[in-house]
């Protein structure tokens, strides 16, 4: 049995997903200090390349140490005090995180749920915030969950109508669709590196509005997290470069070199390609019967959930892509367990012969469960929504 650490998977599961050689090269340079004057360049040019991805001029834009949970915990537990009352949108799993999260800050804490599956209307966040004023409105951007995609602009216009903050985990979006920071008016954003930004699990890159600075410098009682406490770590992201705790070096050179990767692609071309593999994706999936858990245009390019198809066992045919391909998808979680398959096109992992690997091991793997369906229907579909050259 090979070690973990010399196994090759096509990681096209919910993150973490392909990392790029340039990225893994990146990791294992030479470890210097977390002071030295050469890595507080890199932290840097790690914000200004995060202000770029996170389409923000967010002074206050860095990565946390610690992976996406840490991200969101760091925006609720700096921008809550207790008894601050927040309205968390649920709609999966990630949602539900935030509202613990919150509840675990002391906030005042409302939800407001709906299927799993759907997003979020504009007027459901209007109502709930009619019935109950919030300091801090969260949502989450792209439900890793469902594989849902939430639009914010109209919701943002409510939010702010309302005198809330805004607070979206982008964790599985940024890098891999539109995260228009300062455009939608955000005032707390977190992501994590291991999804669309292909570097390894480590950090969370976050982003702070003027308006969300504010709220935190005139906070009544201390942030409750030492750790994670912003009025802190900022002055060692700042001039100041004040010590705070020991940065994860290697980890912030994997992150700037994977965020490199993000600026030489360029965003837009990176969330086309992501839009075209997945288009190519789901062509081939319909053609054998194989229908996606979001409603109709909400669904993700980046993480595409679907209905098991009858006949075939979850656990069998996913340990069968992992044994037999080295493929890597996700399961179902909460209310989708054992329902839903859930395929991510990540970053690095989003291309054409990820997808057309994927549907052919696929196939093999429905065939050996004897489920019914039109064998080389999801290769012909996706050779055709690819175009022929
Ligand atoms: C993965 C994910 C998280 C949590 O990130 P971790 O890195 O696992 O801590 C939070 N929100 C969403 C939407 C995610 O997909």
């Amino acid at each position: 049995m090979n070690t973990p650490n010399t196994l090759k998977r096509v990681l096209m599961g919910p993150g973490p997903s392909d990392v790029d050689p340039r990225v893994l090269e990146a990791l294992s340079r030479p470890t210097i200090g977390h002071l030295d004057p050469a890595f507080l360049d890199v932290l840097n040019e790690i914000r200004e390349l995060l202000q770029y991805t996170f389409q923000t001029r967010n002074e206050m834009t860095f990565a946390v140490s610690g992976t996406g949970s840490a991200g969101m915990e760091t925006c609720v537990v700096n921008l809550i005090e207790p008894g601050d009352s927040m309205l968390v949108c649920v709609n999966g799993v990630f949602g539900k995180r935030m509202a613990d999260v919150a509840e675990r800050c002391g906030a005042d804490t409302s939800t407001i749920e709906i299927d799993w599956g759907k997003a979020f209307a504009p007027e459901q966040i209007a109502d709930a915030l009619e019935k109950k004023p919030a300091k801090v409105v969260g949502i989450v951007h792209a439900e890793t969950s469902t594989g849902v995609c939430q639009p914010l602009e109209e919701i943002s216009r409510i939010v702010h109508d309302n005198g809330a903050l805004l607070l979206v985990d982008a964790v599985t979006s940024l890098g891999g669709m539109n995260v228009d920071v300062d455009g939608w008016q955000i005032d707390a954003c977190y992501s994590g590196t291991q999804k669309c930004l292909s570097c390894p699990p480590g950090l969370a890159p976050v982003t702070f509005s003027d308006a969300a600075l504010g709220v935190i410098e005139n906070r009544k009682v201390k942030v409750q997290s030492w750790y994670l406490d912003v009025s802190m770590i900022r002055r060692y992201w700042s001039s100041e470069r004040l010590y705070h705790h020991t940065a994860p070096v290697n980890m912030n050179y994997a992150l700037l070199e994977a965020l490199k990767l993000v600026t030489e692609e360029g965003l837009e071309q990176r969330w086309a390609r992501h839009v075209t593999n997945h288009k190519i994706l789901k062509a081939g999936l319909s053609a054998i019967g194989i229908e996606y858990v979001p409603e109709p245009g909400y669904e993700l390019p980046m993480l595409n959930a679907v209905f098991i198809p009858a006949g075939a066992d979850d656990v069998t045919v996913r340990k069968q892509l992992l044994n037999e391909f080295n493929i890597e998808i996700g399961g179902g979680l909460g209310a989708f367990k054992g329902k839903a398959w859930r395929i991510g096109l990540m970053g690095t992992a989003s291309t054409l012969s990820n997808v057309m690997l994927f549907l052919s091991a696929l196939e093999k793997c429905l065939t050996d469960r004897r489920v019914k369906f039109e064998q080389g229907a999801s290769i012909a579909a996706a050779i055709e929504q690819a175009g022929v050259k």
